[in-house]
């Protein structure tokens, strides 16, 4: 489940929120109540592991274990 950083604008609280793709984007701060809150692009630590993010060159495997 992908994780979405959001920020309030009224009072800056600052929270993560684990979501599925489905579902509605936070919209009401949960410390200040106020409808304003964003969702942040940036400065997001979500990790990309496997799922082809990187791509594994032919040669590169066998070089890699004689280099160490
Ligand atoms: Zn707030």
């Amino acid at each position: 489940m992908p994780t979405y950083h959001y920020r309030c604008k009224n009072c800056g609280y600052d929270f993560t929120k684990e979501q599925s793709f489905s579902d509605d984007p936070v919209t009401v701060c949960p410390k200040c109540g106020q409808e304003q809150v964003r969702k942040v692009y940036s400065a997001v630590p979500i990790e990309f592991k496997g799922h082809g993010f990187y791509r594994t060159d032919g040669g590169s495997a066998s070089s890699d274990s004689t280099k160490k």
